[in-house]
C-alpha cells in the first residue's frame, strides 16, 4: 500500500472514473474488466434501445424550432 504516493499520474477509468492501475488491470482503460463489461454492455443497450440516433432534425427533439407549445405544463 505505499507503493505510489503520488495518483495524479494514474488515468481515470471511463466507467466509475476511479484510478487505473494501467499495470495493474486487466482490461485497459478500465480499472477492471468488469468496468469494461458494464461499458461494453452499455453500449450495446443504448443501440438497443435507440435504434435510431443522430436524426436531431426530423425528431420531436428539435421541438421549439417551428412549434412554440409548452408541453410540460
Ligand atoms: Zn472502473
Amino acid at each position: 500500500m505505499d507503493s505510489s504516493g503520488r495518483r495524479t499520474k494514474l488515468p481515470r477509468c471511463p466507467m466509475c472514473g476511479g484510478p487505473v492501475d494501467i499495470k495493474a488491470t486487466p482490461a485497459p482503460p478500465f480499472c477492471s474488466a468488469r468496468c469494461q463489461q458494464i461499458d461494453l454492455g452499455r453500449w450495446l443497450g443504448e443501440k438497443h434501445s435507440v435504434p435510431h440516433v443522430a436524426s436531431s432534425n426530423d425528431g420531436e427533439e428539435s421541438r421549439g424550432d417551428g412549434h412554440g407549445e409548452l408541453d410540460e405544463s
